[in-house]
């Protein structure tokens, strides 16, 4: 996957606030850097803000951007349900006490340990695109439901989910009449169009495609698929804005209204529920002037919370707390001794003194969840704000 440093000739971040100045000082003192600031009210503004755009659609949170326990107890609180794939995702829900009818497991490719664990929980639903996927579920006939994924290409997304997993409409078929023939009850349909999906009509022509199998299941006399799980994608703005959410799903909304009634429609969204949750707030350890520009050596980089920058092509937005004026051509490094950990080449920045800290927003998304300690660099630690909702406590 491309990774160049971040580019910032295509933004200019919003500065912090002094109450946000206030906060990061504080964390700072307490904890030491790099911090990650994760804000459970964030997390709570954008599940409502989808749920809202998406009033008929079951949101399941996917953990993998974020797998974090309190953004687990959050959402749980919101009312959410919650995508697992993995054992681990299992265990981490199980101990949050989140109901395991809440949860669907939709990795399409399992060990048979990972539907046991996933069974023993309580979680029935799983996903297959293939006829040796579907033979794993002979055993626990009985137990499951399946979705079947389907596949649809999306060279425009930052991870173009499509290309390792799903199947044509064709094999679709052929898995729901194996399934029959098998005695595994097929639950409906799945698809994830890709992750950060700029255009909401990726989603409607899935939609569309899959409504046309539905059809053809019925017509085959095939037992009648009673859901649609149309996958996560939905866009967060990092360098550049995108489609505000509730304009975005709007026709999404739309197509999904040319569903029969009886269909259950889901979602599994993940980046854009965390993405804004998370600042990341990092410390210059060192500087060297080289070529013309002064180099900057944080404590935490690529192999570190921005590894995002590698596996995921994110561009986040990043401010200094020293909010001078005067600024001059500089380079952020991370700290390990690789060449590769670059986090931001061309950036004009005020002249920072060693231990000033430096701000990206936007860190929620498949960062922590990449990082790791080469180097024998410590991952940040994260702290966890606004954990109790207010209004809740009032409630009582
Ligand atoms: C990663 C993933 C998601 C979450 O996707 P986002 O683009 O972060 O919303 C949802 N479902 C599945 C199956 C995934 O693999």
């Amino acid at each position: 996957m491309a990774n160049s440093a971040l580019d910032f000739s295509a933004f200019s971040p919003s500065a912090l606030s002094a109450e946000e100045t206030q906060l990061i000082e504080a964390s700072v003192a307490q904890f030491g850097a790099p911090l990650l600031l994760l804000d459970c009210d964030v997390v709570r503004q954008q599940y409502r803000a989808l749920a809202a755009a998406l009033p008929n659609v079951t949101l399941h949170f996917a953990l993998k951007p974020l797998p974090h326990e309190a953004v687990v107890r959050t959402l749980l609180a919101e009312g959410a349900s919650f995508d697992l794939a993995t054992s681990g995702e299992v265990d981490l829900v199980a101990s949050q006490g989140v109901p395991a009818d809440k949860t669907i497991h939709t990795h399409p490719i399992k060990r048979d340990s990972d539907i046991r664990d996933a069974l023993a929980y309580g979680c029935t639903v799983f996903v297959v695109d293939n006829l040796n996927e579907l033979e794993k579920f002979i055993p626990y006939k009985d137990e499951v439901e399946l979705l079947v994924r389907l596949s649809f290409r999306n060279a425009e997304a930052f991870a173009d989910l499509s290309k390792k997993f799903g199947c044509s409409p064709e094999l679709a078929i052929t898995i729901i009449t194996k399934a029959k023939q098998l005695g595994i009850r097929i639950k409906g349909l799945s698809f994830h169009v890709g992750s950060q999906t700029s255009s909401p009509q990726k989603y409607v022509d899935a939609i569309l495609a899959c409504k046309i199998v539905m059809e053809q299941v019925v017509a085959l006399g095939l037992p009648a698929l009673s859901t649609l799980d149309i996958g996560g994608g939905f866009p967060v703005s990092y360098a550049k804005q995108v489609t505000p959410i509730d304009e975005f799903c709007a026709p999404i909304n739309t197509a999904l209204a040319s569903l029969p009634e009886t269909v259950q429609v889901l979602a599994e969204p993940g980046r854009f529920i965390v993405a804004p949750a998370v600042m990341s707030v990092v410390s210059v350890m060192g500087q060297a002037e080289r070529e013309g520009k002064i180099w900057y050596y944080l404590d935490d980089g690529i192999y570190g919370s921005f590894s995002g920058l590698m596996f995921d092509e994110a561009n986040y937005p990043i401010v200094t707390v020293n909010q001078d004026t005067l600024c001059y051509p500089s380079v952020l490094a991370g700290p390990t001794c690789d060449s590769i950990d670059v986090v931001a080449e061309h950036i004009m920045l005020p002249k920072l003194t060693n231990g000033d800290l430096i701000v990206a927003r936007m860190m929620g998304a498949y960062t922590s969840a990449t990082a790791t300690d080469f180097n024998f660099f410590k991952r940040a630690q994260t702290v966890i704000l606004n954990e109790v909702c207010i209004a809740e406590q009032k409630l009582g």
